[in-house]
């Protein structure tokens, strides 16, 4: 990673203001991020309430540093002031680098990605926080699919170290070293990998999710597998865990997404634990209730 990075250092635009569309979970984190590593953000959507939310989380964030000692009050004034919500393009339109992070779905990628392409100059990056959908395929609505990649970060943004740069076949170095560039301008390690189905995290995770499952299938106890991993293994928690905070619906869709991608490897069975759960409308915690009880 470090040795790529090096080699297109000399290739990296600095990013002086960014956009990005989507002020959802992950929309409102990566413009809180981005402005909190001194990185003015536009932070569009189409619904006014989901852009005040936006505001408010990253207020709250920005409120427990501040009780904390961690940062001033005009510090975290100037944070906030460097989000600018709004419900149009036209703020965008100087904007070096700009970030998609709508609903996944593909057909309203598309449309969000073209209205994105016609408000830009063409130096502008356009980059994609999709999660299960191909670069390759998104790359193909744009009309110059050269300065496109995936930029997809990790939930919650503000405290999840990685980026993952996803190149399609056509992606220039020059986008993959601004973008690489931008990451690392918001405090984030970047990895640059080749698209395919689970780009790198979940091409790990999934396999790690299947074998949990398949020994919930075979009579394990999951509160004892998280126990096991957690307290003796080290890890900061279980495989059940993780997965109620992902969400199941978001897990279910994925492990959907890699068996379509592998197959022989990674099929789903209907025993499936998480599947089980997203039939019966158990998506962990945003629901209440999944593997373990919230309420
Ligand atoms: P979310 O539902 O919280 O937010 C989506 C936002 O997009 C909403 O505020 C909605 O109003 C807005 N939106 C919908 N259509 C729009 C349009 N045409 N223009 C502008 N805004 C529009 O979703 P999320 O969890 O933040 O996910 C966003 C993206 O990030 C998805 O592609 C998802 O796969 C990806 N992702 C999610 C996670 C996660 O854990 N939630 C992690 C990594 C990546």
């Amino acid at each position: 990673v470090k040795s790529l990075a090096k080699k297109q250092a000399g290739l990296a635009n600095k990013t002086a203001h960014a956009a990005v569309i989507g002020a959802g979970i992950m929309g409102g984190g990566i413009a809180y991020q981005s402005a909190s590593k001194k990185v003015p953000v536009v932070m569009k959507d189409i619904a006014p309430q989901a852009i005040e939310l936006g505001l408010s989380e990253a207020s709250k964030l920005l409120q427990k540093q501040l009780e904390r000692g961690r940062i001033t009050a005009d510090k975290m004034a100037g944070v906030l002031n460097s989000i600018t919500p709004s419900l149009s393009y036209e703020a965008i339109r100087d904007c070096d680098v700009v970030v998609e992070a709508v609903v996944e779905n593909p057909k309203v990628k598309a449309t969000v990605l073209a209205e994105v392409e016609q408000h830009v100059s063409d130096d502008t990056i356009i980059t994609s926080n999709t999660s299960t959908i191909s670069i390759n395929q998104l790359a193909k609505t744009l009309r110059k699919p050269e300065r496109f990649c995936g930029m997809h970060f990790f939930n919650p943004v503000h405290r999840m170290p990685l980026v993952e740069v996803i190149k399609s076949e056509v992606t220039s170095d020059e986008t993959v070293a601004t973008v690489v560039s931008y990451a690392t301008q918001m405090g984030k390690t970047a990895i640059v990998v080749n698209d395919c189905p689970g780009f790198f995290v979940n091409r790990v995770l999934f396999p790690y999710f299947a074998g949990f499952c398949q020994l919930v299938a075979d009579g394990a106890d999951y509160t004892m597998i998280d126990k096991v991993m957690e307290k003796v293994f080290g890890w900061p928690m279980g495989p059940a865990y993780l997965l109620d905070v992902v969400g199941i619906d978001t897990a279910h869709h994925a492990q959907q997404v890699m068996a379509d991608g592998f197959p022989e490897r990674m099929a789903v069975s209907y025993e499936d634990a998480i599947h089980k759960l997203f039939s019966t409308g158990k998506f962990g915690q945003k629901t209440g209730s999944g593997f373990y009880c919230y309420s």
